[in-house]
Parts: C-alpha cells; sequence; structure tokens
C-alpha cells in the first residue's frame, strides 16, 4: 500500500513548469537525471535528480 506524503517528488524548475499546460516543452529543458553530491561532502547533496516520470526513473535500462 502506497500512502502519499506530503511532499511532492523533487523535480527541477524545468519540470516543474513543464507540468503546467502549455509548458511541456519544459521537459526536453531538464538534464537533471543524476543527483549532484556537494563537493568535499559525500552524504550532501547539491541537488537531487529530478523524479519527473518524463525521465522513466527507476529503470537504468537501455
Ligand atoms: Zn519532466
Ligand atoms: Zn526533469
Amino acid at each position: 500500500m502506497i500512502t502519499r506524503t506530503v511532499e511532492a517528488p523533487p523535480s527541477s524548475v524545468e519540470c516543474t513548469l513543464a507540468q503546467r499546460s502549455g509548458y511541456g516543452d519544459l521537459h526536453d529543458q531538464c538534464h537533471q537525471t543524476n543527483d549532484v553530491p556537494l563537493p568535499y561532502s559525500a552524504d550532501v547533496l547539491l541537488q537531487r535528480r529530478c523524479y519527473c516520470p518524463c525521465h522513466g526513473h527507476g529503470e537504468s535500462s537501455r
């Protein structure tokens, strides 16, 4: 059973905008498909990967 959390999955600015009608093209502008670690701080992420469904997250097969 999956319970919905209050926080939405992290998405990039581009994909957040792209979810609005009329901005769908912005999905192509998002390249945040990997976690970006903060230098010298392995446990801290500078920027999290975009979890927008347009990237097909969860599967890395190609
Ligand atoms: Zn997207
Ligand atoms: Zn994205």
